[in-house]
């Protein structure tokens, strides 16, 4: 298994949408293990294929133990009680959080890394995560969702930070610990 290079905001491909996966094969598989790894190693809850450069419909996530492989995955049904607002973050725009107002539930149906077809719900953080990385999978960011007074300020932010990834890439090292740890990022 492998650490990937995480892919930062100003690579097109995080706003490029994704293409079905047709089978599940050996080399998915590698991508899903080394996809985890990266998660990990950064300290991720979630991974969206785009956010190591690659533009399958596949995704992984991992919160408080709960662990799906998204393929293809899509949203079937949202629930009540009416929408949440918490914090977000994502793993390709490092130190960068806002609010994010989304459905409390939500059930997805998906496929895991065997080409079995599962349905799973996920409330609060889960079900968070589940819909920031279905958004990735769209071609979409959390800071879409900002008020435009707080989309400028995250970006003016974002553009002081960005010097720290040529290239749009962002080396993770599993050695550094902490450094951008935030349960939040997705
Ligand atoms: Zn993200």
């Amino acid at each position: 298994m492998s650490i990937l290079d995480i892919r930062v905001l100003g690579d097109p491909v995080l706003r490029r949408p994704t293409t079905p996966v047709t089978e599940v094969t050996d080399e998915l598989r590698r991508l899903i293990a080394n996809m985890y790894e990266t998660m990990y190693a950064a300290e991720g809850i979630g991974l969206a294929a785009p956010q190591v450069g690659r533009s399958d419909r596949l995704a992984v996530v991992d919160v408080e133990g709960a662990k799906y492989v998204l393929i293809n995955p899509r949203i079937v049904s949202t629930q009540g009680p009416g929408k949440e607002i918490a914090e977000e973050g994502c793993l390709s725009i490092p130190d960068i959080y806002g609010d994010v107002e989304r459905p409390a539930t939500v059930t997805i149906r998906a496929t895991d890394e065997n080409g079995n077809e599962y349905e799973a719900t996920g409330s609060e953080l889960l079900g968070r995560c589940f819909q920031h990385e279905i958004d990735h999978l769209d071609g979409k960011l959390f800071i879409d969702y900002l008020s435009p007074l707080k989309r400028k300020a995250a970006l003016s932010k974002w553009e002081k930070a960005k010097g720290e990834y040529p290239g749009s890439i962002r080396k993770v090292r599993s050695e550094v610990k902490g450094e951008h740890h935030h349960e939040t990022e997705m």
